[in-house]
């Protein structure tokens, strides 16, 4: 979840590798550290806390040298603290290494090694992988050889990046389910878990496959299987630029990417927009394939997984295709019967996420098709699915989605129309008709940020709440799932979604005067079947915050407030009820002066279980 650098050539390392890891701040971290080679010595400075701690440390060092590595850790064994920050060395500094994800087997490695002599400093896990690489390399001295040998033994997923200390101008990495990427510059090679973190010197890139070795040597990159063996490999370029990864003048990243949201849609849907048709052979959904389908499965974790909540109203109601969402972390330990025919769909903005990997694994051991909908190109599940629908949002670095979630909603709606379409749910003038809607979405996000004042007045209002509770029914439901979402992950107000007809069932016990009740009302047969839940909350003292369309005027005398969203066709209504849904959550958090873009303990692609 943390970043990973690499970088050897004519610069000073240290000053890349803080950019960099200044530029991966987003991922969350609670310690950073760089090393440094020189003359067949590394040096280490690291820290507990921020990377601005870590670079007022480095004035005072001297960390001359053009070969480092460098790491943001978010700690999953051991502290925060100066000692378990990565790098961590081998006893005798000949091995250092920063590390992304879990040795899973690091005490039977560190039984091992303890009779071999060896002790330990830190709590990390890392240091047991450090320490193993170590001690083959004393047999073999040989990187390469002491790499393959160590990685047959590392259990967990990882990524690792080093420098060994007789080896100069060279830095090696390896990994295993999470991402690392090379990048090509000129007279100089990157090493980095996250192409932001390069973007700024070079658009050339390499994706390494799983489980591989590279080696970073003299401006030049190479790769190596697991025995060993060279192996080739295509540069890509990669397309994003390095403004997109800046603020531009927003506050916070999640203000500049809430409004980068039309952009995002408009792009994502004329991705597969072509000549006047849907066009998803690049995605592999063809006729054919549509035709056999017998279900779906929506497969994802957080934000994505409330966009498989609408795409389940959304697909169903048009296609008739039987459709199950499941978070993937349940999916992935549960025995239940799959059925063949099926596509499962894995919805991850990184391409990462450690839990929908290990639920697309096991979808293709039952011999399940897969598609991934993937906002990172190159990313572990991007390469792994058997088809990916590309979103267009770009990178994302606020740690609380929002582009790339309504990114999510087109790729799920066009899905949705082409198998109506294939199935013969839909005529033309209808299949038109969805399309032209989809195509006015983006000036509609648009007109509804024009409107983003009044929402953050209301927001002061919740400055001090304890609770909130979102409610909603069908689609309405999933918007408040991740409305509510929303306003917890970066306000820490605590919020609860409920199913409304669900309210009488216990939680209307918990309302209060003055309590924030948010009703999503987007679908016209449930207007009346909301309003009354609404009505039951504002009885009970809660303030009412509606969000309907503007031909909506259930509720206009007794809402507190009423923020009204363009219409739109009622499968659509999810792009535009969000919208409000995420100012208020960012609102809230401004006023309440939090860290919008990095909410305590939360990190942007989940990578550990
Ligand atoms: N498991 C390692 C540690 O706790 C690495 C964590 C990370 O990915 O930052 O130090």
């Amino acid at each position: 979840m943390c970043g990973i650098l690499g970088y050897t050539g004519n610069h000073q390392a240290s000053e890349i590798l803080l950019s960099g890891l200044a530029k991966l701040e987003y991922r969350g971290y609670d310690s950073a550290g760089i090393a440094v080679l020189e003359n067949g010595n590394i040096k280490v400075v690291k820290n507990k806390g921020r990377l601005q701690a870590l670079e007022a440390k480095i004035q005072g060092e001297d960390v001359t040298g053009t070969c480092g590595i460098g790491h943001t850790r978010w700690a999953t064994h051991g502290v925060p603290s100066d000692t378990n920050a990565h790098p961590l060395w081998s006893d005798d500094m000949s091995v250092v290494a920063v590390h992304n994800g879990i040795v899973e087997n690091y005490r039977e490695i560190k039984n091992t090694l303890s009779g071999y002599g060896y002790r330990f400093y830190s709590q990390t896990d890392t240091e047991a992988a450090v320490k193993l690489i170590d001690y083959y390399y004393k047999q073999e001295n040989d990187p390469l050889k002491a790499l393959t040998r160590a990685i047959r033994e590392i259990e967990g997923s990882y990524c690792f990046v080093l420098l060994f200390h007789d080896r100069p101008g060279e830095v090696w990495g390896a990994r295993k389910d999470l991402p690392l990427i090379a990048g090509q510059g000129e007279d100089e090679a990157f090493l980095a878990s996250d192409v932001s973190a390069i973007l700024q010197y070079t658009k050339q890139v390499y994706y390494l496959d799983n489980m591989e070795i590279v080696q970073l040597k003299g401006g030049l990159v190479r790769f190596f299987d697991t025995e060993g063996y060279a192996k080739p490999k295509e540069l890509s370029e990669v397309t994003w630029d390095a403004q997109s990864a800046e603020k531009g003048g927003f506050d916070h990243f999640m203000m500049k990417e809430i409004h980068e949201q039309a952009r995002a849609v408009k792009d994502t849907f004329g991705a597969v927009y072509h000549s006047g048709k849907i066009d998803l052979t690049e995605i592999n959904l063809t006729d054919e394939a549509i035709s056999k389908l017998s279900q779906i499965y929506i497969i994802a974790c957080g934000s994505a997984y409330h966009v498989a909540a609408v795409a389940q109203y959304v697909i169903e109601d048009l296609s008739g295709i039987p459709v199950r969402i499941e978070l993937a972390s349940e999916f992935r330990y549960r025995n239940m019967p799959l059925d063949e025919n099926a596509l499962a769909v894995i919805i991850s903005q990184s391409g990462e996420t450690a839990d929908s990997l290990a639920a697309m694994r096991k979808a293709h051991e039952h011999g399940i098709k897969t598609l991934g909908i993937i906002n990172v190109v190159g990313s572990t599940i991007a390469r792994e699915a058997d088809s990916v629908f590309y979103t267009m949002a770009g990178p994302e670095i606020s740690v609380a989605t929002t582009k790339a979630y309504s990114a999510q909603l087109i790729a799920c709606y066009v899905i949705a129309i082409q198998l109506a379409k294939v199935r013969g749910k839909l005529d033309d003038a209808r299949y038109e008709a969805l399309i032209t809607e989809i195509q006015k979405l983006p000036e509609k996000i648009d007109e509804i940020l024009d409107e983003a004042g009044v929402l953050k007045r209301i927001a002061a209002r919740f400055v001090n709440a304890r609770n909130a509770f979102y409610l909603g029914r069908n689609i309405d439901y999933a918007v408040a799932m991740e409305g509510s979402l929303k306003m917890k992950e970066i306000s820490y107000l605590h919020s609860e979604a409920i199913a409304a007809g669900e309210m009488k069932h216990g939680p209307i016990s918990l309302i209060e005067k003055g309590m924030l009740v948010a009703g999503v009302m987007t679908q016209k047969n449930l207007y009346q079947k909301i309003a009354s839940n609404m009505l039951e909350a504002k009885s009970r003292g809660g303030y009412i915050f509606i969000v309907s369309p503007r031909g909506c005027d259930v509720l206009k005398d007794e809402a507190d407030f009423v923020f009204h969203i363009p219409e739109t066709d009622e499968h659509f209504t999810a792009s535009l009820a969000v919208i409000p849904l995420q100012l208020m959550g960012y609102y809230v958090a401004v006023a309440r002066k939090l860290d919008v873009d990095k909410p305590r303990n939360l990190a942007k692609s989940v990578t550990v279980e």
